[in-house]
């Protein structure tokens, strides 16, 4: 346990100023997260709405809770009421589900609460990585100009890089992303000082996101050590 911590403490020594640190949780126990919450650990990551669930009921409540997998339109009721940021939000349907749920969320509660989220791009090589490719982002960002739902705030943009050794490879598709967010702030979103979010950057190659932009790295392994899947 004293490893989580100790691992927790390494990584972020070697975060750069204003770079956000996410432990990447899923497939944990919910010890695992106490003991990096006990070091001071506040945001959290996980990818199954199943999972998250159960761990937010027994965890402490200012935990910042992040989404990160992918979300299907009719479990978004179940996270609306308490998630920090989602960061896969890749179609125009995801986002109309969120809405509905977060304003259905507000007329029963009487608040106004404003879900965030991240628009994912896919950048990496791999044909079955998730995410908007460049032609979907604009079309979904005109539409989202003309008439921009209500309870959502677009934060930003994320994501994957491809999965390889290349890392020129994958530092030009952290560059492409850097230069993406900038371009997508000025034809959409100028006057919003709150679109400046670029979450990428995960245990390999965190180092390497974290200089071309990266607000946000969500590392899991290097601090929780290997996952195992049940079969
Ligand atoms: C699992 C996961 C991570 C963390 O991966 P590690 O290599 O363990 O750091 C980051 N981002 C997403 C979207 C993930 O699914």
């Amino acid at each position: 346990m004293q490893e989580i911590q100790r691992a927790l403490r390494e990584v972020c020594d070697t975060l750069e100023e204003g770079v956000a640190l996410l432990a990447v949780s899923k497939t944990h126990p919910a010890e695992y997260i106490q003991e990096a919450y006990e070091a001071g650990q506040r945001d959290f990551a996980e990818n199954k709405v199943q999972e998250l669930q159960t761990k937010v009921e027994v965890l402490p409540k200012d935990i910042r809770w992040h989404f990160i997998g992918h979300l299907q339109t009719n479990k978004v009721k179940y996270i609306v009421p308490y998630i920090h940021l989602i960061h896969t939000v890749d179609s125009m349907r995801l986002l109309q589900a969120i809405s509905k749920e977060v304003v259905k969320f507000n007329a029963a509660n009487k608040t106004d609460r404003v879900v965030d989220v991240l628009l994912e791009v896919h950048v990496a090589q791999e044909e079955t990585k998730t995410g908007l490719g460049l032609e979907e982002l604009d079309t979904l960002l005109q539409e989202w100009v003309k008439a921009p739902l209500e309870g959502i705030r677009i934060r930003g943009l994320m994501a994957m890089a491809s999965n390889t050794d290349d890392m020129v490879q994958v530092e030009g598709e952290f560059e492409k992303m850097n230069q993406l967010k900038q371009d997508i702030k000025k034809r959409y979103f100028a006057g919003e000082d709150s679109f400046d979010q670029l979450s990428m950057g995960m245990s390999g190659d965190y180092q390497l996101a974290q200089k071309h932009g990266s607000t946000m790295v969500r590392v899991g392994s290097r601090i929780f050590g290997a996952r195992y899947y049940a079969q």
